[in-house]
């Protein structure tokens, strides 16, 4: 890798370079090409829900006794890229995914789940996705890399702690000063 091309990986993970860049598709994106197809009418099988804004599929690998994705259509990279903008969205998602897996098992008040993302460079696939599951674990051992443990924050973010961080550094913002102001305010880092 180029230092050029190293330098804007490095700014880009850290949140110097913003907005525009973020939602910059890269050339080939299997969830873009995937969710493309799907709108075009190829089933692939995998869809439990569509709608405008997101979408949800099953993982090809399956790590839980239930294992979706929910994703936004458009193109965003990952965790790391969403703003205090993105509140909704994340909450969104979180719902969603709950909504999808409580769905599977109605008679299963006491359903354990878990909901989260894995953040760069510990994600699989650089097109923002929420893991959401209905435990346990198949295998037991596949939990470690969806470790909810706080040591393990820097690679799975718990899902409500996203949203809830997106929703607190919203209203901060919202509640303070000029709101275009130098580069680096109002970024959440995530
Ligand atoms: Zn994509
Ligand atoms: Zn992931």
């Amino acid at each position: 890798m180029g230092l050029i091309a190293w330098g804007t990986e490095l700014a880009t993970r850290w949140g110097w370079v913003r907005e525009a860049s973020r939602e910059e598709r890269p050339r080939t994106c299997v969830f873009c090409e995937k969710i493309g197809r799907q709108r075009a009418g190829v089933d692939d099988g995998t869809f439990v829900h569509e709608d405008d804004e997101l979408v949800v599929f099953r993982d090809w690998r399956p790590a839980a006794r239930r294992h979706y994705l929910v994703c936004p259509r458009a193109h965003v990279a990952s965790a790391s890229a969403l703003r205090p903008a993105d509140a909704a969205l994340a909450r969104r998602m979180l719902e969603l995914g709950k909504e999808c897996v409580a769905r599977d098992f109605p008679d299963e008040p006491d359903l354990e789940t878990r909901f989260g993302y894995h953040i760069p460079p510990f994600n699989s696939v650089d097109h923002l996705h929420m893991h959401a599951f209905a435990l346990p674990f198949t295998p037991p051992w596949k939990e470690r890399k969806y470790s909810v443990e706080p040591w393990a924050r820097f690679a799975f973010k718990p899902a409500e702690e996203l949203a809830a961080e997106l929703e607190a550094a919203a209203a901060a913002g919202a509640g303070g000063e000029g709101q275009d102001g130098a580069d680096g305010d109002n970024t959440s880092r995530l």
